[in-house]
């Protein structure tokens, strides 16, 4: 039986993954803004589900979290920095006071969650971290492109800390979903204030896209959650886990535009070492 910790238990994937994991009696510290929306969960499983706020942004409540798991349950095996939301906007479009909250949500706020429950994880051999990137960490796209750097940011993190934690027998997952249905393209999807006409031929796409299918997403989130508790519970965790059909054609297609560059380039853009070896005779 294994201990997790939930940041975003509120609705979406957070909260199914917080259901999937109850229902199958797994200890949880359930986390969201509101604890109001972790009650039902709480009442439906009182020995094995404690509930407790926790902003991502807010020092403190993650700390508060994480004491509650070693208290509650006599540890953490399992993170998941599911808290998130995006941002939509061409790059000269969004103004810092816009995009910058989803920079401390998507990004800081999973460092300092991450390096607050560190100390506790490392202690379980085969711990956890389950970090949620998106196809959006995986290829950029016109106008949503402050989103694609949280993200991008999550992932390069994620591999630095995955091969930190290796040798002391912690796996990191970075879950990379395509569209799932949740709220993520309703009320957690920002939308910068300006829109500037030059860009009319790229960026409006993405606002448009939001529009025709928010609340028409293919992806079912229990179907992602189910997925992530495989990958989970895997005695060989994958790094990366793209998901849904959607998310894994923006992998083979970054993978393949990746390969073609460096494989035309490839000739020109190595040939940059010093002639010399280093006590100045030719190579
Ligand atoms: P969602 O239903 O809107 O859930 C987002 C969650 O993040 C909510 O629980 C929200 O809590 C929480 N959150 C926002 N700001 C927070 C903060 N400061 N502190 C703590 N929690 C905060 O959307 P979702 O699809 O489940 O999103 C979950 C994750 O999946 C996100 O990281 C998102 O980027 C990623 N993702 C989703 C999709 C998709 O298509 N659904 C695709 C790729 C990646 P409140 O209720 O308090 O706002």
């Amino acid at each position: 039986m294994k201990t997790w910790l939930i940041t975003g238990c509120s609705s979406g994937l957070g909260l199914q993954l917080a259901e999937a994991v109850a229902a199958r009696g797994d200890r949880l510290v359930a986390t969201a803004r509101s604890t109001d929306s972790l009650t039902s969960l709480c009442e439906r499983y009182p020995e094995t589900v404690r509930g407790i706020s926790l902003d991502v942004t807010r020092a403190g409540d993650a700390a508060k979290a994480v004491a509650l798991a070693e208290s509650a349950f006599g540890g953490l095996d399992v993170l998941v920095n599911n808290a998130g939301f995006g941002f939509i906007g061409a790059i000269e479009e969004g103004e810092p006071d816009e995009y910058r909250p989803m920079f401390e949500v998507n990004l800081f706020g999973l460092i300092e969650t991450t390096r607050t429950a560190l100390p506790s994880l490392r202690k379980r051999a085969g711990a956890r971290i389950v970090n949620l990137s998106s196809g959006a960490g995986i290829a950029g796209s016109a106008g949503f492109g402050f989103y694609n750097a949280s993200k991008f940011a999550v992932e390069g993190l994620s591999e630095a800390l995955a091969q930190e934690l290796r040798p002391l027998g912690v796996h990191v997952i970075i879950v990379e979903p395509g569209p799932f249905r949740t709220a993520f393209l309703g009320r957690s999807m920002i939308t910068a204030a300006r829109e500037i006409a030059a860009y009319a031929q790229t960026a409006p796409a993405r606002r448009h896209y939001r529009q025709s299918n928010n609340g028409r997403q293919a992806g079912d989130p229990a179907k992602a959650v189910a997925v992530m508790l495989q990958a989970v519970d895997s005695e060989h965790p994958p790094l990366h886990l793209p998901i849904g059909p959607r998310a894994h054609a923006i992998a083979e297609q970054k993978l393949d535009s990746f390969r073609a560059d460096i494989t035309t380039w490839r000739d020109i853009s190595i040939a940059t070492d010093f002639d010399t070896d280093n006590c100045g005779g030719p190579k």
